[in-house]
């Protein structure tokens, strides 16, 4: 499983790191940061919460 952030999108309301911490973090600014793009599947559920919360849908999967 992949994911992206689009920057334009994300507007920090950091649902996504509080979520799931071990998939997202903040910046110096409180927007998202990937803590990587490919998730092992131990990480999956997290990388998913953070993605289905995301108010502006900023948070994309692929498989
Ligand atoms: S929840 Fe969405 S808008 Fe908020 S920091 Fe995460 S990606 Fe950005």
């Amino acid at each position: 499983m992949r994911i992206a952030v689009d920057e334009a999108t994300c507007v920090g309301h950091g649902r996504c790191y509080a979520l799931a911490p071990d998939v997202y973090a903040p910046d110096d600014r409180g927007h998202c940061e990937l803590l990587m793009t490919d998730v092992p599947p131990e990480l999956e559920a997290q990388a998913r919460a953070g993605e289905a919360n995301c108010p502006e849908r900023a948070i994309s999967i692929s498989p």
